[in-house]
């Protein structure tokens, strides 16, 4: 398939609209976002559109939130991480170009049953490069969960949505953004958090790709579902390897100082183990 990035088309002073592309089938909805897959007529790439409507982000407050996730999404590129190329408006809604994804979400992929393990280390190891690229940027995700990983072509992860994102490391203050299951102990207690929230969810999704459901979740109980991430309760089913289960372990602290590093991560024997059988 043609990608915008292997057509010599893609700079960001290109000014586009709508009548620029084909649009086809849709294919998948957020909060605000719909995303539809297109081409560009002039050179034939696929993308996709994700197309916003503006009174809806006015009414939700959160016109800000797609501001900065323009700004920090267009300035990254990295395999592991959705391309943004650029973006249009007009009066009703906003549009973003982005890299098509032809895979589903991991979100989708463990609807039917738990991935295996030697896939999800592979997973991890590109997100774990993925996360490396965007904290040297100075950029923190806060949205890391199945739904928000894209799998492009060959298999490969795409990190997507920066709907939460922000970049510098200034430490923040928010009650609440993101999905209840991979919310931190530090954003329940109302505390300052910085990029080690992505950690923590990076945790929370190796620990949901390998067992099919999140290790807090408690669907009937909200209040049940805190207690347990702030007393860091959980446990795995017997099938799980130790490498796996210490992979986790290490990942899920209270204390965000006491999480690892990308970098200690990187080298954890589960991860490696699984690059020397490549
Ligand atoms: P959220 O509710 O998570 O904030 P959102 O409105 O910001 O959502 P996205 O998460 O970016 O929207 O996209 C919604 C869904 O559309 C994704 O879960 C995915 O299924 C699909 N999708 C988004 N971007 C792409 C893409 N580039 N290629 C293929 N599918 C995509
Ligand atoms: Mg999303």
């Amino acid at each position: 398939m043609k990608h915008l990035h292997n057509v010599d088309i893609c700079n960001s002073s290109r000014q586009w609209c709508l009548d620029d592309f084909k649009v086809g089938i849709h294919i998948g909805s957020g909060r605000f976002g719909t995303v539809y897959r297109a081409q560009e007529k002039k050179t034939g790439a696929v993308v996709a559109l994700k197309i916003v409507n503006k009174q809806e982000l006015q009414k939700a407050k959160v016109v800000r939130f797609l501001k900065r996730e323009i700004e920090i999404q267009s300035r990254l590129s990295h395999p592991n991480v959705l391309r943004m190329y650029g973006y249009f408006d007009d009066k009703d809604s906003v549009c973003m170009v982005l890299e098509h994804a032809p895979g589903r979400t991991l979100y989708d992929l463990i609807q039917t049953s738990p991935i295996p393990e030697n896939t999800v280390t592979k997973y991890m190891t590109q997100i774990v490069s993925a996360l490396r690229y965007i904290h040297g940027l100075k950029v923190i995700h806060r949205d890391i969960k199945p739904e928000n990983v894209l799998i492009g072509e060959g298999n490969v992860l795409k990190m997507a949505d920066f709907g939460w994102a922000v970049h510098d490391r200034r430490p923040r203050r928010r009650t609440f953004c993101g999905t209840l299951d991979y919310l931190p102990p530090e954003m329940i207690e109302d505390k300052y958090h910085d990029e080690k929230v992505d950690i923590w969810a990076l945790g929370i999704m190796c620990y949901e790709l390998l067992v099919g459901i999140p290790p807090f979740g408690d669907v009937e109980n909200y209040v049940e579902t805190y207690h347990r991430i702030i007393q860091i309760k959980f446990s795995f089913p017997n099938h799980i390897s130790m490498n796996a289960q210490q992979f986790v372990k290490r990942i899920l602290r209270h204390d965000p100082r006491q999480r690892p590093t990308l970098e200690v991560l990187e080298n954890h024997p589960w991860l490696q183990q699984s690059r020397e059988q490549q």
